[in-house]
């Protein structure tokens, strides 16, 4: 059913090198319907069962920096569930996110809002705080204590409801579940309201979910936990898929931008009584319950966790529609490593595509496709390491040396002090919030090699452009005036913000950060392949329309063109 809200066309044309944003992505939510909580958590009460041809269920799943060439330059080695929804779906070939962070939080709450992060909030993975003066992470609150004992998530930092909170409102009795490897995507995928989100806690080496969810630990997690115990992964080896060796797709399996601490295939996992492998300085993995996250073993956890999910809240089994939100997040730790172009990518996205063809095999048996809308797409893209290729002039900037540098340059100019109060990606935050020390900041920034434009805080409030730069509205995406910077920084195409001298990042507007796959399948889609540029974000009302709800009038694009 049409929202009686929505205002069709509403499409504003942006003055940029992106014509256009379409799409959204969704979440994927399945809502079971349920009015009471049985002890597996399943649904009681008299819903009827659901109509005829309309979908019980929709799977949102959200691969982590699934960047959109992945789908083809890989195409040939994949057999499994990414090929599978590529022939029977409708894939975008143009989808993109519209927003200059291209980060994994601004990219899963853009999916499940369906608006840019300047009105959902969630700017970046994190930002400054002024009135705390320190940094936070979007969704981190101390007042909802994880179950597994870390800190606390909640997403009480975002500002608009998600698609999981529409379905809610409309449909009381439909759940909202929503699964990933970090804590940030399950919960911006999912929002208030829902029946329960799940994500991997990398030091407790389990699934865990936050008070805000939950007053103990779910049946379901305790099950898991039981079943596939992380410690079962130790010394266990990641080979390739098949016992291949270098396919060409990929470079070859070790290059100078990999950290040599990790080598090539095998990579083995930590074993309890020895160090091997040891992280290197500076990694982001320590013991085996947090390196497991670098490998394809996560991925296949948390469907395996997703597939019990379906069954203790019996989705997708009545006529209230369902939410089923998974987000995939080896691929980001394995790209932010090894980079996108290695031959461990490869077969990350082989192992993926081959566990995905089970997992839709697993959902037809269970609910029945014919009744369910899947809907595969990525929060973000990755840039190539940029030592790769030479002849493209780009690097890598160390945040802690930027800022370093910029705190020089402006204590030379305007007098001894803390001048600069933190960058975070684009954003750079100063002390002094007069907006008096703003262009000392700028003009040191506009000297760095690395960067193509820096925005001032009177451009980024949507005034007139001084600059009349084409990014400046990916940029206000990125920016509200409690979270964002003083000013905001646009490096050179390639470059890379990064701590380390080896692997890859995201976060930038370019094409390889920006784009993504997004394949929609299911009843009332028709199957094929469209060009147009279309904003990713559009996934989200697009679900809603699939499952006959509204979502709300306010969004910057509706559904996606998806009918027969
Ligand atoms: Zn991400």
């Amino acid at each position: 059913m049409p929202p009686e809200t929505e205002r069709p066309g509403l499409f504003r044309a942006r003055s940029m090198c992106l014509v256009s944003l379409a799409v959204a992505t969704l979440a994927a939510w399945l809502m079971a319907c349920g009015g009471g909580e049985s002890p597996r958590g399943g649904k009681t009460g008299a819903t009827p069962p659901p109509a005829e041809g309309r979908p019980s269920l929709a799977v949102l799943i959200v691969v982590d920096q699934l960047r959109a060439d992945y789908l083809t330059r890989f195409k040939s080695r994949l057999e499994g569930g990414m090929l599978r929804l590529e022939r029977e779906g409708l894939s975008f070939a143009d989808a993109l996110h519209e927003h200059a962070n291209t980060q994994t939080s601004p990219g899963h709450a853009s999916l499940s809002t369906g608006m840019p992060p300047s009105r959902h909030g969630i700017i970046g993975n994190r930002w400054y705080d002024r009135a705390s003066a320190q940094m936070v992470g979007c969704v981190q609150d101390a007042a909802y204590p994880t179950l597994s004992g870390r800190g606390g998530v909640s997403p009480s930092q975002l500002l608009a409801p998600t698609l999981g909170e529409w379905i809610k409102k409309a449909s009381p009795q439909s759940r909202v579940i929503a699964v990933s490897g970090k804590e940030t995507a399950s919960t911006l995928l999912a929002g208030r309201g829902a029946d329960a989100v799940f994500w991997y806690d990398r030091i407790a080496g389990r699934f865990t979910t936050s008070r805000f969810y939950a007053q103990e630990m779910p049946a379901a997690l305790e099950t898991f936990a039981k079943a596939r115990p992380v410690s079962a992964l130790a010394c266990k080896a990641w080979d390739r898929l098949d016992g291949a060796g270098d396919l060409p797709e990929a470079d070859p399996d070790i290059e100078p931008w990999e950290p040599a601490a990790f080598g090539g295939f095998p990579h083995r996992m930590p074993c309890p009584d020895s160090s091997a492998p040891a992280a290197s300085p500076g990694s982001i993995a320590q013991g085996l319950e947090s390196e497991i996250r670098i490998t394809p073993f996560l991925d296949d956890m948390t469907l395996d966790l997703a597939e019990a999910a379906i069954d203790q809240y019996e989705l997708g089994k009545d006529g209230a529609p369902d939410l089923l939100a998974i987000s995939l997040s080896a691929t980001d730790f394995i790209g932010h490593r090894y980079g996108p172009d290695s031959q461990e990518m490869l077969d990350q996205i082989r192992r993926l595509d081959k566990r995905l063809g089970l997992f839709l095999e697993r959902l037809d048996r269970r609910v029945g496709l014919d009744r369910t809308i899947v809907v595969l797409t990525g929060d973000h893209g990755v840039t190539s390491c940029p030592e790769r290729n030479p002849a493209h002039h780009a690097g890598r900037v160390h945040a802690a040396d930027l800022e370093r540098r910029l705190q020089d340059a402006m204590a030379a100019r305007l007098g001894p002090g803390q001048w600069v109060a933190a960058i975070e990606g684009p954003q750079v935050y100063l002390t002094d919030t007069s907006g008096r020390s703003a262009p000392a900041a700028y003009d040191a920034l506009v000297k760095e090699p690395s960067v193509a434009a820096v925005y001032r805080r009177e451009e980024l409030v949507g005034g007139a452009s001084v600059t009349a730069d084409s990014y400046l509205p990916l940029m206000r995406a990125s920016w509200t005036p409690q979270r964002g910077g003083d000013l905001m920084i646009r490096l050179k195409e390639g470059w890379i913000l990064s701590d380390n001298e080896t692997g890859s990042e995201h976060g930038m507007p370019y094409p390889a950060d920006m784009h993504v796959p997004l394949i929609l399948r299911g009843p009332g889609i028709k199957a094929g392949s469209r060009p147009e540029p279309v904003l990713v974000y559009r996934a989200a009302p697009s679900i809603a329309s699939l499952l006959g709800m509204s979502w709300p009038g306010n969004l910057p694009a509706g559904p996606l063109p998806i009918a027969p």
